[in-house]
């Protein structure tokens, strides 16, 4: 039996302890998308194995807000060009409806983990600083700097200048914290000078942040991390994490956190997502139009080394392939579902079907389920409700054309032998009848009549829908009912 990924790192974690705390962290840039999303997925699926393994683990979120805003992204308006290098934290929203940049960011993205059960305790990395809970590291990074430097040159093969501090300090006068150098420091205060010509000096408390690669092995050791996943940047000799180990082994004294290396997510036909691009799939839009079982079974199913190439116009496989392997016990199934969600066993293709002929109402939905051979319990009913909402959303956003349809209220014109087939075809149709047998009553009706059973499937569609596709035959005469489709068909053949 091939174990899941996620079982596999769970087993080694266990190796080393019983208690984990698992890191995950973004830049709240931009709009967080599908691709940061792998992150925290894989931090969940291994925190669930972790927990299925009798071990206990828990999800810390750092929100990068301390992070200078880098440039002028495409979404953000001119005025904008004037907050570059200052932190996220500090610049007003893009659209005026949350207190900070950051967390017009932030907001969404934690509601979305809220739907996708990702059970997460959120840190601000500009509240960590503010709060005093890197002024221990501080220190020790400014003490040893000659060291962390000359670390950093052996991992990155960059020299570093004589005067190089691993601080960024953050300028009172221009609000930026990416333009001042230390000039030195005591036990109170880090002196700095700034570009824009301003000198000053910054706490320990908020005044500024340790430099990127320091930073990330300084927060393993105030948080306690003992696993983290991040994206393959990272992982490349001579990058980040390279350079983590080390620091975290000779200047701060602990051991790194066990890594989890995950590749890109790609859009299919455009490439990496990336906020910076915008080529992006907000995470929120996913979860409004998608079940939360199907946006974690996107991601659990590969091997984090794997990428993945996301179609939002294949999603129905996706999810037929998830219900499938649900009813097989499959793990990758298991590790996407969300806890207190009650599943049945109403495809959601079906409900795709239904809830068109329907026209969305819940009521007619459930009764021709019903009439369709599915029992409806109060669970089912909670559970195709929860589906109705997903389906109506996802048509709109993401189903291909061919997905949709409408019942045609005019009566078409047809031919003779359409006629016979029509009518043919009508007095065996019955209300016992199964989507199968209705299936191969198309056939055998055709053949009677001497038709193409290709001809005779475009007929039926024209009739009901005025074109020459539509639903899965058997299964859309079977909910439309057999008494409603013969009298569409009398209707036709009568007025030709
Ligand atoms: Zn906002
Ligand atoms: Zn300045």
């Amino acid at each position: 039996m091939i174990i899941h990924w996620a079982d596999v790192i769970a087993e080694k974690l266990l190796e080393k302890r019983k208690e984990h705390r698992i890191a995950t962290g973004i830049s709240p840039s931009g709009h967080i998308h599908l691709g940061n999303l792998r992150e925290m997925m894989t931090a969940d699926a291994v925190r669930r194995a972790v927990l299925d393994a009798d071990g206990s683990a828990e999800i810390i979120y750092i929100g990068d807000t301390f992070d200078p805003l880098r440039r002028r992204y495409p979404f953000l308006p001119e005025r904008y060009e004037e907050y570059i290098g200052i932190p996220l934290s500090e610049i007003p929203d893009p659209e005026g409806c949350h207190e900070s940049y950051s967390e017009h960011f932030l907001t969404p993205f934690l509601e979305s983990l809220d739907v996708l059960g990702i059970d997460v305790m959120v840190e601000r990395a500009d509240l960590m600083y503010k709060n005093g809970r890197y002024v221990n590291e501080i220190k020790t990074a400014l003490d040893k700097r000659r060291e962390i430097a000359r670390i950093m040159e052996e991992i990155t093969g960059r020299e570093l200048e004589e005067d190089w501090y691993p601080f960024m300090p953050f300028c009172s006068e221009c609000k930026r914290i990416n333009s001042a150098k230390v000039t030195g420091y005591d036990e109170k205060w880090i002196y700095y000078r700034c570009s824009c010509g301003y000198e000053g000096k910054a706490s320990y408390s908020g005044g500024g942040k340790l430099s990127w690669r320091v930073d990330w092995a300084a927060r393993w050791k105030i948080l306690n991390i003992t696993c983290e996943p991040f994206g393959k940047d990272h992982a490349a000799a001579g990058g980040s994490y390279d350079t983590g180990v080390r620091l975290a082994r000779e200047i701060f004294g602990i051991e790194p956190p066990f890594p989890i290396v995950y590749e890109w997510i790609h859009l299919k036909g455009i490439g990496a997502m990336k906020s910076s691009k915008g080529i992006v799939v907000p995470v929120k839009d996913l979860v409004d139009a998608l079940p939360p079982e199907i946006v974690r079974y996107i991601i659990i199913r590969s091997k984090p080394e794997k990428h993945i190439e996301f179609d939002p116009s294949a999603l129905l496989d996706t999810i037929n392939e998830f219900e499938d392997a649900f009813k097989e016990g499959d793990r990758s199934a298991r590790l996407s579902i969300v806890s207190d969600v009650e599943y049945s066993d109403v495809p959601f293709r079906h409900i795709i079907v239904v809830g068109q002929i329907a026209n969305w109402d819940v009521e007619e939905v459930l009764e021709i389920l019903a009439r369709t051979g599915y029992e409806i319990s109060e669970s089912v009913r909670r559970d195709v409700m929860r589906k109705i909402d997903f389906a109506r959303k996802w048509l709109e956003h993401y189903a291909p054309e061919r997905l949709k349809f409408e019942i045609i209220e005019d009566t078409p014109v047809v031919e003779n032998g359409e006629k016979k087939f029509l009518k043919t075809f009508s007095e065996f149709l019955n209300e016992e009848m199964s989507a199968e047998e209705i299936h191969r009553l198309v056939y055998d009706v055709a053949n009677d009549v001497g038709m193409k059973p290709n001809k005779a499937f475009k007929t039926i569609y024209r009739v009901i829908l005025g074109k020459s596709y539509g639903p899965r035959i058997g299964y859309f005469l079977k909910s439309l009912g057999a008494d409603w489709v013969k009298r569409r068909f009398q209707k036709v053949y009568e007025a030709n």
